[in-house]
């Protein structure tokens, strides 16, 4: 039997995206970080859209939108974010709320799927402005007191954000998994993928793990015009030494789409005629196999190690916080929006892991969890320019529809 029409409304869609994107926009872009007064305004709007869809909507106490669903039995979760990079796109992640909006009206108004229940959430800080995934950590119980006291790049604490943004006291939503048949978001890729191979929607079979590592160098600081280059001990000169074989050696240890970055690098004092006595830099990896993660931690020791024999600079290789776990999709789930994807893109999907972090990663420890994507123009992403096909916005969506509609049985 064919899963009944569940049908969007692709211009009650693009309007809600458009008049979202109208919060905080800068040029073709958005600028509307967590907890800020524009992206308050936002959310209370955002609350607002979720009730005339029927919702019992409301920002939660760390800033969340939760449209929580009327009707009996258990609900499809989906969600996504809406707050942005200091300087974002206007589809990171409120791409994936809107569809949230517009699948939970568009089930509605079909008589097949009418009665099933869809919760839908704007999770706040996805971006990190305090704590990365803020709102999915706080909805799976996985917050501890001492979050609340994390800052931003200017120190400004969590808390006192909360508390002025009038969240103070709040209740908290916290999810019962019981109640979820899991959980699904969709995204745009942010990435070069699906553009490259000429699909318009990416089956996400899970998300990438991360490795964060800090590389230090202890050598010894002098004169820059006195010290002669064979007795120099240059934490510098090592740094950029160990950066330059990561860079030659990591293809041979990673597998097909392991990316490693240095993001920052610094020299201490960091003064033009002094030689560097201290240096440090970070360097991140990721990939969806924990075996190529492992591989690729032992070999930056191994480099270290190489590095040290030469007894000039000393270098030290540490992790900079805990690991982010690889998080694989639902079997079950993904199956419904492979589906979905064959009858409105046939032969336009393509199954593909997720590059980058989302709130589904954190979701996925709790729940049956779920992703799709969508192409983005030139891969651009985390940037201004960033952008989607108007077509493939709506495809996507229909997609995602129907999709949620199968995980809900119709
Ligand atoms: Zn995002």
């Amino acid at each position: 039997m064919n899963p009944p029409e569940v049908r969007i409304n692709p211009d009650r869609l693009l309007g809600d995206l458009h008049r979202l994107r109208g919060f905080g926009a800068c040029g073709p872009g958005v600028v509307r970080q967590s907890l800020t007064p524009i992206d308050m305004e936002s959310r209370r709007w955002l609350c607002e859209r979720m009730r005339e869809a029927g919702l019992e909507a409301r920002i939660d106490g760390v800033g969340t939108v939760f449209g929580r669903s009327p009707r009996p039995g258990r609900a499809l979760l989906i969600g996504s974010h809406t707050d942005t990079q200091p300087e974002g796109g206007w589809l990171d992640g409120a791409m994936g709320v809107i569809y949230g909006l517009e699948v939970a009206r568009a089930l509605a108004e079909c008589p097949h799927t009418r009665d099933f229940a869809v919760d839908v959430a704007s999770w706040i800080d996805e971006e990190g402005r305090f704590f990365g995934c803020l709102g999915s950590h706080s909805f799976c119980g996985e917050l501890s007191d001492s979050a609340y006291d994390a800052t931003d790049t200017e120190g400004n604490i969590l808390r006192d954000a909360l508390r002025e943004a009038g969240l103070e006291g709040a209740a908290i939503e916290r999810g019962d998994p019981a109640r979820y048949i899991g959980y699904a978001e969709a995204h745009i890729e942010q990435g070069p993928w699906l553009e490259h191979e000429g699909k318009r929607i990416g089956v996400v079979t899970g998300i990438v793990g991360s490795r964060n590592l800090t590389v230090s160098v202890a050598g010894q600081q002098n004169h820059a015009g006195t010290t002669p280059m064979a007795l120099r001990r240059d934490a510098g000169h090592a740094l950029v030494e160990f950066a330059h074989r990561v860079y030659e050696t990591f293809p041979e240890h990673a597998g097909e789409r392991s990316v490693w970055t240095i993001g920052w690098m610094h020299l201490h004092p960091g003064f033009e005629s002094i030689v560097p006595g201290s240096a440090e830099m970070n360097l991140q990896f990721r990939d969806q196999d924990v075996a190529v993660l492992d591989r690729l931690e032992a070999h930056a020791h191994a480099l270290a190690a190489e590095a040290n024999r030469q007894d000039r600079a000393q270098i030290t290789v540490e992790r900079a916080r805990p690991p982010s776990i690889p998080a694989l999709m639902d079997e079950g789930l993904r199956g419904h929006i492979e589906t979905a994807a064959q009858r409105h893109a046939s032969g336009d999907w393509v199954r593909m892991p997720s590059a980058a972090v989302h709130d589904a990663q954190v979701l996925a420890r709790h729940m049956p969890a779920s992703m799709m994507f969508v192409p983005s123009i030139g891969g651009i992403s985390h940037a201004f320019e960033e952008d989607t096909a108007e077509e493939d916005l709506v495809l996507g969506c229909q997609v995602f529809a129907t999709a949620a509609a199968g995980m809900l049985g119709a």
